[in-house]
Formats: C-alpha cells, structure tokens, sequence
C-alpha cells in the first residue's frame, strides 16, 4: 500500500479500493506462494491500460466546450473488459481507477466471463438539454471508438449515463466503425439489442442479495422499512423490487435533501423517479411537489436521518459516512446492504461489523447489473432475445449463487458471515487464479 500510494499520490478514491481488498485477502494470499512468486498483487492492483482525450462540443448557445474522456481498461484475465461509463463533473482518472478495479472483482463474482474496466468524462449533465446530450456523446465517442469493441471492450451505463445516452453512443459507434452487429455496449434499448429487465437489474438484483441475506438470518423483507439514498436508476430499480416484495420505501434522496415517505413508495412515485432523471435537474424536491400529501421534503439532510430496519445506499461512493452509521443504529437500522460502488466509508464499515449490523458490500449486492449486461451480450451473441422471465430467472440464479460464495469464503469461525471478506476473497481468487494460468503478461 505505501508503494502504491508514494505511486499514485493524491488518489483516494483509488487507494481506499484497494485497501479494503487487501485487508480481505491478506490471510489467503499468505497461504499461496505462487501467488506471491507471480508478482499477482503487484500486477493485479495496476490497470492494464488507462485511454485519455479530450472531447470537444458545442453548448445550446455555440459556446465551444471542452471535457475530459477516459477508459480506464483494468484486468481481462476472465474476459473481454466490461464496465459502465460515468459522466459526472467529480469523474478523475483516482475515480475510474477505483471503479475498474471493484469492476473486475465484482464481474469475476456474477460467475460469467467478463474483465474489469470503466470510463467516463467530467461533463457534468446537470441542466443539459437532449440536444446538448447528444453533441457530448458524439463526440465522446468520436475518441472512444478506438478502443472499444464487442470482443474486447464492452461500455454500458453509470452515473449520469442511462439508455438515452447509451443510444446516443451506439449511434455514432456505428455511423464510425461501420460495424452493425448490436454487441459493443450494453443497457442498449429494446428495438436495437436491449435485454429485458437490464433498467431494472441493479435494484432487482440487490433485493435479491439482501432478500438471502435476511432468509440466513430467518428474517425477511415483507413489512420492513427501507430507507434508500439517490433517485436514479439504481433506486428506482430498488425501490420498485422492495415494493413488490413486501417492504415500505419511506426514503428516497438526493443533492438537495430527502423526501419522507411515511406510507411508502406508491407505483405512480416509482414511474415519476424516471422522469425526475430524465429531466437533468438533479433535484429531489420534484417527487415532494408532485405528491405534497404523501411525501415531506427535508433540505441538506441525507436518507440516514429517516428512522429504518434496512439501509440501502444507491447514489455516489463514500456516500454513508460514519456518523450516519450511528444515526442509523440510534433509530432502530440492523442492516446495510450497499448498492452504489464504494457507498459507505471504511469507518463506517466497521462500525456497522462492530456492532453486529448485516452489511454486504457493493460489488456483491450491485452485480446484478453488470450480471444481466452479460446476459444481453449473450442474447446479442445468439441473435435472440429471451423473455422476461428468462432474464429474471438467471438474475436470480446469479444472485444467490454470488451469496453463495460470499458465504463460502466470509464465514466467520462464530458463524456470522463476513460478506465483505467473502465477496473479495472469492473475487480475488477467481482473478488471481486465471492470471496464474495464463502466464507473465
Ligand atoms: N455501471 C454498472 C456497474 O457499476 C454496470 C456496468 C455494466 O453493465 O457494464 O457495475
């Protein structure tokens, strides 16, 4: 760690990624010379290969603008490289390092064959119009053609990138390549190459995860209170899922505050979250505007302040610190299942396994996403589209079978489960294992 901090100064995001795997896998990769012989650590922590341009385009006004482009190729030693595209004015090279990296742990532990990669830009889409989207992504993608394709690189969405963008990109990819096969990025929509249930699939597949995790606790959701953070993409997905399976979402949040929603989530709140994303403001007040009898706006304060038995961060990294930990626990919270990447601080962690509270971490809970874009590559690959229930089918299959191996590897001699440790350590093997095989390169 000292190493690669004196290497890589000023990347926090980055160094606390790796860290917290470290600390995971330190015992078993002490039980493995040949992982140490191999250099495995030193190469695996290091990206393949990081691609920066600049991405020049012109605003409503014809104003020139110009951003900053990335893909950031982490580890393909399962697979062609494989990660979602984040547009966010924050986005730095430390970002999509950290990104790439839990990427290529977490795309090991969906059990299908995909490496580890990220990208984006610091274009901020706050207060775009669909014009001004458009430019951006054509010209985004002007550079980024380059270095992707359906056998070596395959992008999809993230923060501030959803299907509209994802269209976007495929369009100019083709208009570039002149290749018309639908396999070079996922989330696509459903007349050109989309799964079924993609939208869906990181807040589906995270209740399935939390839904096993409670069943090993004999506990389950029907009744429960659910506190959720963000209204994008991955919330609406999650909330939508706690919804039909029985629990209350009494929070929903974002930049400006949070919306307490005392009944819970309704179906007509649901629909209205993907037209607060659609809009570009970026503001949680809209849902409380829209439905005042039902839902009480807070300003500057975060979803951790509303009274919940389960947590579900769905926003930014770091976004759970530790003081919002002991709010939690103070008002009655006895589990965190961590939906966004990285969503909670390392201390707050720890408080949360100090004080018996279930936690899972990100790349188990949130690989449903990444998981069903493998599925849509599958689909592409065979010409086919499957049905719904095909693709929920396997997302749940995938899902238990990610919970299995985080029981697998993070049982504690106690028998509580470690799911932070488990979900390294079988992501870790996996990678280190097949880098093994495949020689020095
Ligand atoms: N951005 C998502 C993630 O963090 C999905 C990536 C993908 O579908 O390739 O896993």
């Amino acid at each position: 760690m000292q190493r690669l901090a004196a290497k890589h100064p000023g990347e926090a995001e980055y160094l606390q990624a790796v860290q917290e795997v470290l600390e995971s896998i330190e015992e078993v990769y002490n039980r493995h010379p040949e992982f140490e012989k191999a250099k495995i650590i030193e190469r695996m922590v290091e990206p393949d290969r990081i691609f920066t341009f600049r991405v020049t385009w012109v605003d409503d006004r014809g104003e020139v603008q110009t951003n900053l482009g990335y893909r950031v190729q982490f580890n393909s030693a399962i697979g062609p490289y494989k990660g979602g595209l984040r547009f966010h004015r924050a986005v730095s090279p430390s970002m999509l390092k950290f990104l790439g990296f839990e990427q290529t742990f977490k795309n090991a532990l969906t059990t299908l064959p995909m490496g580890g990669a990220k990208g984006g830009s610091d274009f901020d889409p706050v207060g775009k119009s669909d014009d001004e989207i458009m430019r951006f992504c054509q010209a985004f993608m002007l550079e980024l053609w380059q270095c992707i394709g359906p056998d070596q690189d395959i992008p999809a969405g993230d923060v501030g990138v959803g299907s509209r963008e994802i269209g976007f990109l495929n369009g100019m990819y083709q208009k570039l390549a002149r290749e018309y096969h639908t396999g070079v990025l996922t989330g696509k929509g459903m007349a050109w190459g989309g799964s079924i249930l993609r939208p869906e699939a990181t807040g589906y597949g995270a209740l399935y995860f939390t839904q096993h995790m409670l069943d090993k606790v004999g506990k389950t959701l029907q009744g429960k209170h659910i506190a959720i953070s963000g209204f994008g993409n991955v919330a609406w997905g999650a909330a939508k899922k706690a919804t039909e399976l029985g629990a209350k979402v009494v929070a929903i949040s974002g930049p400006d505050g949070v919306c307490e929603i005392k009944d819970g989530i309704t179906g007509e709140m649901i629909d209205y979250m993907l037209l607060m994303r659609a809009s570009n403001r970026n503001r949680v007040q809209d849902m409380a505007d829209r439905f005042p009898d039902k839902v009480v706006f807070a300003a500057d304060k975060k979803a951790w302040t509303v009274p919940c038995d389960i947590a579900l961060p769905c926003a930014f990294q770091n976004e759970l610190s530790l003081d919002d930990a002991k709010q939690l626990k103070q008002n009655g919270c006895w589990c965190c299942c961590e939906v966004s990447n990285m969503g909670c601080q390392p201390d707050a962690i720890h408080f949360f396994l100090n004080n018996h509270i279930l936690f899972a971490p990100g790349k188990a809970v949130n690989a449903g996403g990444v998981a069903t874009s493998g599925l849509e590559m599958t689909q592409n690959a065979q010409h086919l589209n499957w049905t719904a229930q095909e693709v929920d089918n396997r997302l749940h299959h995938i899902m238990k079978a990610i919970h299995e191996q985080c029981v697998a590897h993070g049982t504690l001699p106690d028998g509580n489960i470690d799911y932070v440790k488990g979900a390294n350590i079988a992501g870790f093997m996996k990678v280190a294992q097949a880098m093994l095989e495949q020689g020095t390169i």
